[in-house]
């Protein structure tokens, strides 16, 4: 640990003086699809709900302007074109997305892309975009963090207690494992269930977080991709075929209807189950008229990839850590 820490610190000045540069010359060309949430000028609003998934405003700022003097931004249509093997991949090729469909994407992020022309796409939760209510993660996450009950019994009557930050989490992360597996009406009931059992009031009620219908348009009209990240944010690998087969067909068509344009783009929930996506989830994603799905796997894209099971790259926090997350995926050094 102690070395990796120093290594690490060692290591950086690297990714200025090029090192690693030269190095990603010799490997096969990759395209860095890389993997936001949620962009606020001030993120400790927000940060105990939302867990790790916030972006200052300042530092994604910087990361746009890194991304556009340094590498070299695609389009998600591109890189259909690229795994299509219709268009060659440049070098050091990069793609913003963004998960979940949160108000400050059209609010504070697409401002910074179009200023620095950097083109994105936004997968949204469409069950939450219609009622306005957070994805189920982050109300679970706020009903065990804000709680004063002192135990939570599990549905298999496992009680956890709830006195430490450790504990919560933990019995946080047990009630992922449940809710994940749960889709539509069933998913709603049992995360009811948790807030009435925790005496949860709803996070933040008096805010819109989540992006409207209108956001969506707006960010189509400035020539951004809007995808599907299903209906009610489960773990589509962990469902019966039939449910499955509904996140995907029914949140595709809502924002179809919503948009007035084919929706082609589709991204995995990770909510802690794995794995969460499988051969015949990527089957199903096509049947039903998906061209590319984007996963939580660390990783470059290579050419010949898959374009039904896309890797993606978790940005740093910091401006300069992401030129090393890029720079050490160029250089083939990312772990999959
Ligand atoms: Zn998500």
């Amino acid at each position: 640990m102690g070395f990796a820490v120093r290594a690490k610190g060692w290591l950086r000045p690297l990714a200025r003086t090029g090192v690693l540069r030269a190095a990603s010359m010799l490997r096969a060309p990759g395209a860095a699809i890389l993997m936001y949430h949620s962009v606020m000028d001030n993120p400790d609003q927000h940060s105990a709900a939302f867990g790790g998934i916030i972006h200052s405003t300042r530092v994604f700022a910087g990361q746009m302007e890194v991304l556009a003097r340094h590498y070299q931004p695609v389009a998600l249509d591109d890189l259909v074109e690229i795994l299509a093997g219709r268009k060659s991949l440049p070098r050091r090729a990069v793609l913003v997305t963004f998960d979940d469909g949160y108000a400050d994407n059209c609010d504070i992020a697409a401002p910074v892309l179009n200023r620095t022309g950097i083109p994105a796409a936004f997968y949204v939760v469409v069950n939450s975009i219609a009622s306005g209510r957070l994805p189920w993660p982050i109300r679970v996450r706020h009903a065990f963090l804000s709680t004063r009950v002192a135990t939570w019994t599990d549905p298999a009557a496992r009680r956890w207690p709830l006195a430490t930050p450790k504990e919560r989490l933990d019995a946080f992360a047990a009630a992922c494992g449940h809710c994940g597996r749960l889709a539509g009406e069933a998913q709603e009931i049992a995360v009811v269930a948790i807030e009435q059992q925790l005496d949860s009031a709803p996070y933040a009620a008096e805010q819109r977080l989540m992006m409207s219908w209108e956001q969506l348009q707006t960010l189509r009209k400035q020539g951004h991709v809007v995808g599907s990240h299903t209906l009610s944010h489960p773990n589509v690998a962990q469902l019966a075929e039939g449910e499955a087969e509904q996140e995907f067909v029914d949140s595709k068509q809502k924002l179809e209807q919503q948009l007035s344009q084919p929706v082609w783009h589709f991204s995995y929930p990770n909510p802690v189950l794995d794995p969460h996506w499988t051969d015949e989830t990527a089957a199903l994603s096509q049947r039903v008229g998906y061209r590319t799905a984007v996963t939580s796997r660390r990783g470059l894209v290579r050419p010949k990839d898959n374009p039904l099971e896309l890797s993606r790259i978790l940005p740093s926090k910091q401006v300069d850590g992401l030129r090393w997350n890029l720079e050490c995926a160029f250089a083939g050094y990312t772990r999959s």
